[in-house]
């Protein structure tokens, strides 16, 4: 039998009043129609105590046998997370029942009617043990998103969200940018990732890109003299995916024209302080400002953290002319050997040091040496090298007593990689890292270029809309007419990004407006005129078409969010994200389709990933 109840009005003649998190003892006396989820029932014969919950908050309800016997009745039915409307007096709560954890904890509601608006199965988890501790798996939360997004920190986080989407927009608007919306459906623009295709029907075997970025669409904006051009576009990236990484997400979109890089500068450093002004995290201007190669230098990334010191130390210097082989044939190789210092840490156990070794291997760093300054001096390089020259080694290091020194030798980018990310380690398990604090950074001057061993071509680091560093232009002239191609990895771009307590916010650059440019820089990068035309033919036509200097940038809003929500999950500040392995396991896409619209497309499946149930 279908027991489903139809009414005329679904919500009884009823019509809400208040939110759930509204009333206060001020309101005592008041009628009042409440709405929400039972979060909670309690029994206590006579008198049956109700949470109820909406988005706003939490209130007690209270339905006695003695004043509203049918509505008790009712309320013995409620059970976890079925939809209910009250109505009812509010009334202060007895002195000693006070909650004040809730906003609301003074007064209750003494319901005298009792609607159940709808019924709700068991939870597959349960949402009240979901505060931030024991939560039930991701995997079946995002099943069933709908019901995990009823917890209050994600939506808090959703608030932050718009929010600062609000924020941001009322800045822009005010600097008289535009917001523009480009399309989605749109042909690939390089952002260095593998490009969202999809397939046109009408043109059957052709395909449109998603945008990876609006990048060219904003530029011809200039190009038309709209001068200023904002937007919150997402963007569509099918890459290997990282903890801080979606297939698809939003940017804050910007263009200038007539701009240098103090102007971009000035304008990203006003919109993300207006954005940080939601959490007080006043972001002092102007930020600082550190070239990609001292970033990579002094910290082995070219997103540092600021928060805390424990900066690269180069020991080379230390071992020339060294008889230890391995060393000898590091710096023969042009490689380096560097160091961190961790104050306190002469009494690292041989676990933790062990752990360590472990954990820069993972980078690709063949050991870990390490020397403490303990009572007495421990290395492992003490033996072949001599209880003098660790000595030295450790004043060059800065090291004092009670500290340890861990040192990697090897090609340049794998000591970068592997220190960068043991001095993070390191300051995340000593706690060195303090709380409520943000560090921003511009990191400017970018390689234009940087080489790729598969390819064998010079890939733009950024993308090839990136104008050069005007000291560097001989250079490239060089390895383009002289054919020096190795130069194009030294060549620096007008390239700068964002990064606020280690995490890239965002990029941007100022832009070649020149044709012959644009052309030269396609062509570094391995592209034939042919190609190049074919892809970019359109924006290099439209470049000789009165095209002004111009320049802009792009703010990641998921990373910044977390920022602002202090997460370092990006779930926990979309709406509906996708799992590290890019699936939706709420809508379960991606999905199959049917056979009839693979033949519409004029598309044939070569290799399924598994069996089509179908
Ligand atoms: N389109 C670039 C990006 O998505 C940003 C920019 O250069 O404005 O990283």
């Amino acid at each position: 039998m279908i027991s489903v109840k139809f009414m005329l009005d679904s919500l009884g003649g009823l019509e809400r009043t208040h939110t759930c998190g509204e009333l206060r003892s001020g309101d005592v006396g008041k009628a009042v129609v409440l709405m929400g989820w039972a979060a909670k029932k309690r029994d206590f014969g006579i008198f049956t105590f109700i949470d109820l919950r909406d988005r706003y908050g939490l209130t007690q309800v209270v339905v006695s046998e003695e004043d509203a016997e049918e509505a008790h009745t009712k309320a013995k039915h409620v059970r976890g997370e079925f939809v209910v409307a009250v109505k009812g007096t509010v009334v202060a709560r007895q002195e000693g029942t006070v909650n004040d954890r809730l906003p609301t904890g003074e007064v209750e509601v003494r319901v005298s009617e009792i609607l159940i608006l709808n019924e709700a199965k068991t939870l597959p988890f349960e949402l009240e043990k979901a505060g931030s501790q024991n939560l039930a798996s991701e995997d079946l939360r995002l099943k069933y998103r709908y019901i995990d997004l009823r917890r209050r920190y994600l939506q808090d986080n959703l608030k932050m969200r718009a929010k600062a989407l609000r924020k941001m927009r009322d800045f822009m608007d005010d600097q008289e940018f535009i917001e523009i919306e480009t399309p989605i459906l749109l042909k690939s623009t390089p952002e260095g990732a593998r490009d969202f295709i999809v397939p046109s029907r009408i043109h059957r075997g052709k395909f449109f890109a998603l945008p990876q970025s609006p990048q060219i669409l904003k530029q011809i904006t200039m190009i038309s003299g709209l001068d200023r051009y904002y937007q919150i576009a997402r963007c569509f990236r099918d890459e290997d995916l990282r903890a801080d990484r979606q297939p698809e997400f939003t940017q804050l979109d910007i263009e200038m024209s007539f701009a240098n890089q103090e102007m971009v500068f000035r304008t990203m450093e006003g919109v993300l302080n207006e954005a940080f002004s939601l959490v007080d995290g006043d972001l002092e201007t102007p930020f600082p400002r550190m070239t990609y190669a001292d970033a990579m230098r002094r910290f082995g990334s070219d997103k540092p953290d600021l928060r805390f010191g424990m900066e690269l130390i180069d020991l080379s210097a230390e071992f020339e002319g060294t008889d230890f082989a391995p060393f000898a044939s590091t710096l023969d190789a042009g490689g380096e050997i560097k160091c961190i210092v961790v104050k306190g840490g002469a009494d690292y156990s041989r676990k933790i040091l062990d752990g360590h070794q472990e954990f820069v291997k993972r980078y690709g760093a063949s050991g870990l040496a390490w020397i403490k300054l303990g009572d007495e001096t421990t290395s492992s390089l003490l033996k072949v090298l001599g209880e003098q020259t660790i000595s030295r080694l450790a004043e060059a290091a800065g090291a004092e007593s009670g500290d340890a020194v861990l040192i990697v030798a090897g090609r340049r980018s794998v000591v970068a990689a592997s220190l960068g990310a043991l001095r993070k380690e390191v300051a995340k398990n000593e706690e060195l890292i303090p709380a409520g604090v943000f560090r921003p950074l511009w990191v400017t001057e970018f390689p234009m270029f940087e080489y790729n061993e598969e390819s064998g071509n010079y890939d733009p680091m950024h993308h090839p809309f990136t104008s050069l560093l005007d000291e560097d232009v001989p250079m490239f002239k060089r390895a383009i007419e002289d054919g020096e191609k190795e130069l194009l990895g030294k060549i620096r771009a007008v390239a700068y990004d964002i990064v606020i307590n280690g995490y890239e916010i965002g990029s941007g650059s100022i832009r070649v407006h020149q044709r012959d440019i644009q052309s030269l820089i396609f062509k570094a990068q391995g592209l034939t005129a042919e190609t190049a035309r074919e892809r970019f033919g359109f924006f290099l036509e439209a470049l000789e078409y009165g095209t002004p200097p111009h320049g802009g940038f792009a703010a990641g809003i998921e990373r910044l969010v977390m920022l602002l929500c202090g997460t370092d999950n990006i779930r926990d500040v979309l709406a509906f994200p996708k799992t590290a392995s890019a699936q939706d396991l709420m809508m379960d896409s991606p999905g199959w389709v049917d056979d009839a619209q693979l033949e519409e497309l004029g598309i044939d499946i070569i290799e399924r990933a598994e069996e089509n149930p179908a």
